[in-house]
């Protein structure tokens, strides 16, 4: 019998399970262990809550979870209730798919200043996440910054921008669709520190842009390349979404709330009386490796509020290395040590569709498989034995069927045409279970 720990329960690590499930049968046994009390990681707390059809992959993983072979073991904090080194001894192998929840800082002065925050609080906050419930951001404001050109500074825009009716169906936590209905943000300035060419934000997302109901994009058609560019992009998603831009700039009629799109921009200082008043903006240029270089013209633009979208670190956890750089654990196609993995964002940095976890969970699961065929002995003591360590801790673990009652009281809760209303604390889903 093989026992295997993965350390997070987002994709990656159900993509992980799914896999390590498949090719081991009954000759295996599987722990998913997550820091809280509920799974499924980036799909409950990073996918935009009005993307509800983008968070129904949770059914494929709850048939994961609902295996015999498999077990969920939340509110258990790897490098906190039990250290990396201890699962190390309790399992065959261990596999870190922590995700990368941590924000990348900016590095500009003015970042630590009250109402600057990064994407993954601001996400957490609006998602519900327990750790972000209580960020408060201030709406009483017209102008708020989002800075970076990717998918999750289009979340960012969009939500900020939304009526109430356009939240129908959504799973936003109450606190957040309250202080969002109350919000004084008309003009929301997406910063781009390069060009129309160099956006990492998808076709679908950008065209939602188009069809909000009382906002609307504005760009500035001086900033794009002739038109032929657009022919020479290699990568045809992109050139989609460029001319789905070039249509913004050319066709967009003011609705209320706007959208602005600074290319060529890039944030150099957040100045204000003790909290966040404005943005001094460097215009660039694109040099001949692609990178975008100041030209020393500045600007300012207005801001309250300003949310860095700029990626995602994997947390520091003792015992693995981790990459400084790229902000996730030092690892070689997903191998880290002997018996130790990372899948995902803690493998390849925060980068990629949710669907890109899967051949990437799939590949570690068969690295894995040839170190340890099905059917070879192993002699560690796997979930019991971390049940044992818990309970000498006095550390409460959820299982799944756990999950399913958070999951009713969610549901039962949940406002009209909503999908559930999310408790927005551990302790409040500890007392549902009657724990401590
Ligand atoms: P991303 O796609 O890597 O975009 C990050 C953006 O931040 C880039 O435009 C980057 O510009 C910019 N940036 C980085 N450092 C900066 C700095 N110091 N100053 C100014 N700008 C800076 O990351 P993301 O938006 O966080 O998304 C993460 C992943 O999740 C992506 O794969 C994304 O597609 C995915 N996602 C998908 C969806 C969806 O499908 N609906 C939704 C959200 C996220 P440069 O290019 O110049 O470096």
């Amino acid at each position: 019998m093989r026992h295997f720990a993965i350390v997070g329960s987002g994709p990656a690590g159900f993509y992980t399970a799914e896999a390590l499930a498949k090719a081991y049968g009954d000759q295996a046994r599987i722990d998913i262990i997550d820091k809280l009390p509920v799974p499924y990681g980036l799909i409950r707390f990073g996918v935009a809550p009005d993307h509800q059809s983008i968070k129904k992959v949770s059914m494929r993983y709850d048939k994961v979870a609902e295996q015999e072979t498999v077990r969920f073991v939340g509110n258990v904090a790897i490098g906190d209730a039990v250290s990396v080194d201890e699962l190390r001894g309790l399992y065959d192998a261990v596999v870190m798919a922590t995700g990368a929840p941590n924000d990348r800082k900016l590095g500009i002065p003015g970042e630590d200043l009250s109402g600057v925050m990064g994407s993954a609080a601001f996400v957490g906050w609006y998602n519900g996440h327990p750790d972000f419930a209580d960020l408060d951001p201030s709406f009483d404001t017209s102008d708020a910054v989002v800075i970076g050109a990717g998918n999750v500074a289009l979340d960012v825009a969009r939500i900020l921008s939304k009526t109430r009716a356009e939240f129908d169906g959504a799973d936003i936590v109450a606190h957040a669709l309250e202080a969002l209905m109350a919000s004084a943000i008309c003009d929301i300035h997406i910063l781009a520190r390069r060009g129309p060419h160099q956006i990492a934000m998808t076709p679908k997302e950008l065209g939602e842009l188009g069809h909000l109901e009382a906002c609307a994009p504005n760009l500035d058609a001086d900033d794009f390349p002739p038109a032929e560019a657009d022919e020479a992009l290699e990568d045809r998603g992109l050139a989609k979404s460029v001319g789905i831009l070039r249509d913004y700039a050319e066709n967009s009629a003011a609705k209320g709330k706007t959208v602005h799109f600074d290319f060529f921009a890039r944030p150099v200082r957040i100045e204000g009386d003790g909290k966040a008043e404005r943005v001094i903006v460097e215009r660039t240029h694109i040099d001949e490796t692609g990178r975008a270089r100041g030209t020393g013209e500045m600007y300012e633009v207005p801001a309250g509020l300003v949310v860095s979208c700029i990626g995602y670190s994997s947390p520091q956890i003792e015992g693995i290395p981790y990459d400084h750089r790229g902000g996730k654990y030092l690892n070689v196609d997903g191998r880290i040590d002997d018996g130790l993995y990372a899948v995902g964002w803690a493998r390849r940095g925060p980068s990629g569709t949710i669907g890109t976890n899967r051949p990437d969970g799939y590949q570690v699961a068969g690295e894995i498989e040839a170190a340890m065929p099905p059917g070879s002995g192993g002699d560690k003591a796997g979930g019991s034995g971390l049940d044992d360590l818990l309970e000498e801790r006095d550390v409460h673990a959820t299982d799944f069927d756990d999950w399913r009652k958070i999951e009713a009281a969610e549901e039962a809760a949940a406002r009209d045409g909503a999908p559930r209303e999310k408790f927005i604390s551990t302790e409040e889903m500890l007392a549902l279970l009657g724990h401590k």
